[in-house]
């Protein structure tokens, strides 16, 4: 297979780059290209000397296409993975289709300045049209169907694990175990404990305007918005035990709202303490999660990157963090003209993750579905000309690289339903 040009070097991208390189077959030669270069440098310092995958560095502003496009002809990969941040989406993508190269990513574009009025103008409408008000969606990214088609290109969006195995786990349940799918249930627990009065397990910016915003879910045909945090369950978690969770909007509903036919609710569920909420909604109070800049002694500053500044780094929580995850989807629907449910999860351990590539589980289940679809788009396996998320390509060659690569799964029938 040809070069992989991977951008960002935090948490998710550390993970997927040192599965690419415990995958060298796949994958023999890549770039990681970063804002800071440093950091890439550093890690290939680490993983160099026990890879054959030959490993280069550069700086790269993922903001400026002129920049990656010039990067790109002069590395000239085959395909490009996005593990940067969401707010580079879309000048990843441009800058792929003027190279001719495949795109992949795992969250969808999220606007940086959502004061932009430009910007605003578009988003009000569509929180009009749709009925869900996140910030994110995927409206700005199916808007490059057409030219991805044109180029015979292919753009994998969200292989992470939610959104990307999530939706794996969809499309299998539908060719191996239902007629129909009439239910999904995300249920994405946490169990991990690092110790800190208060941490996000991926970039705090995109984790807190996640979970902050209000919580919506499909039924019948159409998105249901509540407030932030208002539907609340229990959940015994095999491996991790009785948790709360709370319903919230999440991106791959609206992929999967699309794409699966007959489906009738599809809700996101995921795990949080009381004292996390707490912290969350002090935070909120007093406007630390603004992301609209205020003057402070001279100097402009964004609340919320002032508070990623002051809260651990991701990348950091590897060594303190213990227990598990479990994420998985519980499915309800019909085979054989018979009513069915199912449940296909993956258990994680913390620790274990650790051992293994420096860093705990949440990095661990995303980077690894990140080397995953690239690898399946590069091999040829999932390639097709236009925009796709992962519920749309054959689920069958990716749930047994999970099982190879670190994150199996198991399923279980007759699984106990979310009320
Ligand atoms: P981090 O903040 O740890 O890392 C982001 C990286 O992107 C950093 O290396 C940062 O550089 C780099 N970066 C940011 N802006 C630019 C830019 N303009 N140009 C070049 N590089 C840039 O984030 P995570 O690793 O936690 O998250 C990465 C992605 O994974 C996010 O999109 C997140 O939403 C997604 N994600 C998806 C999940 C899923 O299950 N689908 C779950 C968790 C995360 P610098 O080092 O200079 O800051």
């Amino acid at each position: 297979m040809g070069r992989l040009l991977i951008i960002g070097c935090g948490g998710v991208a550390q993970v997927a780059i040192s599965k690419c390189c415990q995958n060298s077959d796949a994958f023999p030669e890549i770039m990681i290209a970063s804002r800071t270069v440093a950091k890439c440098d550093a890690l290939k310092e680490k993983l160099q000397p026990n890879t054959k995958t030959k490993i280069s560095t550069a700086q790269v502003d993922a903001d400026s296409v002129p920049q990656l496009v010039a990067l790109i002809q002069e590395y000239k990969p085959e395909a490009v993975l996005n593990v940067a941040l969401p707010y580079q989406d879309l000048t990843i993508m441009d800058a792929c289709l003027e190279t001719g190269v495949h795109y992949i990513d795992t969250a969808n574009y999220e606007a940086e300045n959502t004061d932009d009025p430009k910007w605003r103008a578009i988003y009000e409408e569509r929180c009009k049209r749709l009925g869900f008000t996140a910030y994110f969606d995927y409206s700005w990214q199916w808007a490059y169907e057409e030219k991805f088609k044109k180029a015979g290109l292919t753009a994998l969006l969200g292989t992470g694990f939610d959104p990307g195995v999530t939706s794996v786990f969809t499309a299998y349940a539908l060719k191996h175990y239902f007629d129909e799918i009439h239910t999904i249930d995300i249920l994405d627990c946490n169990g991990g404990d690092h110790g800190y009065p208060f941490a996000t397990n991926f970039n705090p910016e995109i984790n807190l305007r996640e979970v902050s915003a209000p919580g919506s879910y499909w039924e019948d045909g159409k998105w249901i918005e509540i407030p932030a945090m208002s539907i609340k369950r229990e959940y015994d978690f095999e491996g991790v035990g009785q948790k709360d969770m709370y319903l919230l909007h999440h991106e791959e509903i609206e992929a999967l709202a699309k794409n699966i036919p007959g489906v009738k609710r599809i809700r996101f569920f995921m795990t949080f303490g009381q004292s996390y909420l707490t912290h969350m909604k002090c935070l909120e109070n007093v406007g630390m999660l603004s992301t609209t800049p205020i003057e402070f002694e001279g100097q402009k500053i964004v609340p919320i990157q002032f508070l990623k500044a002051l809260l651990p780094d991701p990348a950091s929580l590897g060594p303190r963090t213990v227990g598990k995850t479990n994420i998985g989807c519980i499915f309800t629907g019909i085979k054989d003209g018979k009513e069915k449910s199912l449940y296909i999860y993956n258990i994680c351990d913390h620790q274990e993750c650790y051992r293994e590539v420096g860093s705990q589980a949440i990095s661990y289940t995303t980077g690894v579905p990140a080397m995953i679809g690239t690898m399946l788009v590069m091999n040829g396996k999932w390639q097709a000309p236009g925009v796709f998320t992962t519920d749309q390509f054959d689920p069958d060659p990716y749930m047994e690289a999970l099982n190879q690569y670190g994150l199996p799964w198991v399923v279980e029938e007759n699984p106990v339903l979310v009320e």
